[in-house]
């Protein structure tokens, strides 16, 4: 395997991804680099995160934001305030806004559009991460202008997925996934590494799920343990190493596809970010939420870039990616195809 030829692309096994897994990395770091260059080339798109609300009805084991957590501070930003931070993400030069919430279902199908609607007066892609809602929803999401949606998987690991997620059922955020990308949205997925008793094994077949959907993006991070949860714990740092073989496998099997270098990879390694830039990732996702909100969408301890301003961690972030020789995207960056 890592005495291959490099090549464009590869058609991978489960047997072959286990391999790489258990590799020590170097072919599969050097070649998912190689493979994301002549695929999206230099460039890297950045995308401005809004985390908008963190009330959620759903209670994911691992999220510091479950439904149970009664220590969180809960907020919601209001349409007029989320579009202030929009025009100002606009004027730093984002091409592309991300809206984050939990499952907040103040925000109805009425009240999204017209945010929606509202963000597609301006000349930018829209994504939005706000959880599992119905296809009619799905569909009026995207009528009104959305272009993106990202939904985790989390696992494919069903037993694994029904312990971690009460009342939630893997069948439907499968079902999800596949009306996203029915409906024509660029449909982002991915999973979570280092979850408690996820195996090797699941995780190859998490990376063949990816490619079985035909996921446009694919956002990978290691699992964070929340001391307010019930996987509070010890953080095991090789989740770091694992998390960046998966991220960079899944470069190698969906070559020309969009994928963030994620703010879990840098919470966990102060260097995480260009590291997984230099290892297959062509995205980075600087949060530009004010103030609190930031520290009280706690989804896992230590954020990186919690107590950062969003002008200065915008530039930060661009003099790092400019340091390693990548240039940013002026662009609206859609899947090349
Ligand atoms: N409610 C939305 C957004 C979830 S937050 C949704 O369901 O899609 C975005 C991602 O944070 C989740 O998909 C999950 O993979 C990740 N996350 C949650 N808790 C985490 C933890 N403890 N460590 C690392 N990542 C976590």
């Amino acid at each position: 395997m890592r005495n291959l030829e490099f090549q464009n692309k590869y058609d991978l096994n489960k047997e072959q991804i286990i391999e790489l897994l258990k590799s020590d990395g170097n072919w599969l770091f050097n070649t998912a680099d190689h493979v994301r260059k002549y695929y999206v080339g230099d460039e890297v798109h950045l995308r401005g995160l809004i985390e908008f609300s963190n009330i959620c009805r759903c209670n994911c084991q691992y999220c510091g934001l479950q439904s149970s957590n009664k220590k969180v501070s809960r907020y919601r930003l209001e349409k007029e305030e989320i579009l202030q931070i929009v025009k100002d993400g606009i004027k730093q030069g984002y091409k592309t806004i991300v809206l984050q919430s939990g499952e907040d279902m103040y925000f109805d199908s009425n009240k999204m559009c017209e945010i929606i609607e509202e963000i597609k007066k301006f000349d930018i892609a829209l994504t939005l991460s706000i959880g599992e809602r119905p296809y009619k929803e799905y569909k009026a999401f995207k009528d009104a202008g959305a272009d993106r949606f990202l939904l985790r998987i989390e696992t494919t690991d069903k037993s694994l997925y029904k312990k971690l997620h009460p009342n939630m059922s893997f069948e439907n955020r499968q079902e999800c996934l596949y009306n996203l990308k029915s409906l024509g949205y660029e449909t982002g997925t991915g999973c979570l590494v280092g979850l408690p008793e996820q195996t090797i094994e699941s995780l190859a077949d998490d990376i063949l799920f990816f490619k079985e959907l035909d996921a446009d993006m694919i956002g990978i991070g290691p699992f964070i343990p929340h001391p307010d949860t019930a996987l509070r714990g010890e953080l095991d740092p090789a989740n770091f190493d694992t998390a960046l073989k998966v991220m960079a496998i899944t470069r190698l099997i969906l070559p020309n596809i969009n994928i963030p270098a994620t703010t879990a990879m840098e919470t966990i390694n102060p260097q995480g970010r260009l590291i997984a830039l230099k290892s297959g990732a062509n995205v980075v996702m600087p949060n530009i939420t004010k103030g609190d909100c930031r520290k009280k969408y706690e989804i896992y301890p230590n954020k990186a870039g919690t107590i950062d301003n969003p002008l200065t961690s915008r530039d930060i972030i661009i003099k790092k990616i400019q340091s390693i020789g990548r240039t940013i995207s002026t662009t609206k960056g859609f899947r090349k195809k």
